[in-house]
């Protein structure tokens, strides 16, 4: 069992999630939130936290004016952070993803939801060979490359991981119905080629709407042999015009749809936006009603 959202829990617990680098911050001001929210989320049943890090990198400091050094030093800090909350439930066995988002959450404007990105291919795979190189010494047990939205992104995460075949890593994708990804190419495909590098342990869907990810669970288990691994948004929308979030989300209902994805065949499960602990409880509790 995976664990829920971590930038929209971090608001609850009063952080300011609103500046250029969303949650990336508080690593570095409020750290204590992080391993609050990754102890919530163990208390509420979960067994792999992922790392605050989704939108730490060397082109988003950059950007900023901010040292390349202090983005390499803030993906470390998120993964000592989730060891510190581990390190609270000794006894279970509790795994560390480092979590790290497309090239699009880099630049903030949205563009992991359609993968168009005005660069060459080359320098796709510089952005993600900087985080690979630095979480490589770090104690994460993997890493999680997340809201992938292209099959080229796949591709080129690929290719950065060549120098490091030893890494243990999954590769989730944002999808836009219940066959293709945001940017157009099947799921299916996609899974198949990220199953093809040596060191992918699970291929799946994250940011993504609950109601595609029956068919879409299909889709992996056509694409590749390998565990899936599901963690879909709440179930809210996103009003991008208004800015907001609509709708709401039942937790209960979250984890009936829970059961029924661990029956179509995944086998990690957890929460992206918008889902909290009390998401991932009515995960445990539909995960216990199939032993
Ligand atoms: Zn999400």
């Amino acid at each position: 069992m995976l664990d829920g959202g971590m930038a929209s829990e971090l608001e609850y617990l009063g952080a300011d999630i609103s500046g250029p680098l969303w949650s990336a911050h508080v690593l570095e001001d409020s750290p204590e939130k992080v391993v609050a929210v990754h102890r919530a989320y163990l208390e509420a049943g979960a067994d792999c936290l992922l790392t605050a890090s989704y939108q730490v990198s060397r082109l988003g400091y950059r950007e900023f004016g901010l040292a390349e050094a202090r983005a390499d030093a803030a993906l470390l800090r998120a993964v000592e952070l989730a060891c510190a909350a581990r390190d609270g439930f000794k006894g279970r066995r509790i795994l560390v993803a480092a979590s790290l988002g497309p090239y699009g959450a880099a630049l903030h404007d949205g563009s992991e939801y359609h993968g168009n990105y005005d660069l060459r291919l080359a320098e796709l795979v510089r952005f993600h060979r900087e985080r690979i190189e630095v979480l490589a010494e770090s104690d994460a047990d993997l890493l999680a490359f997340e809201t992938l939205p292209s099959l080229a992104e796949a591709r080129a995460v690929g290719e950065a991981l060549e120098a490091w075949p030893e890494l243990a890593v999954w590769l989730a994708f944002t999808c836009r119905n219940g066959r293709e990804v945001a940017h157009g190419e099947t799921l299916r495909e996609c899974a198949a080629v990220a199953a093809g590098f040596p060191q992918t342990v699970a291929v799946g869907v994250n940011c993504t709407q609950p109601v595609w990810l029956p068919e879409l669970i299909g889709e992996l288990r056509a694409g590749s042999g390998l565990p899936i691994v599901v963690y879909p948004n709440s179930g809210e929308g996103w009003d991008a015009e208004a800015r907001c979030w609509t709708g709401r989300s039942v937790p209960a209902e979250f984890g009936a749809l829970a059961g029924q994805w661990y029956a179509a065949g995944a086998q990690l499960v957890g929460g992206c936006c918008r889902t909290r602990p009390e998401h991932i409880r009515q995960i445990a509790l539909a995960a216990l009603g199939r032993n």
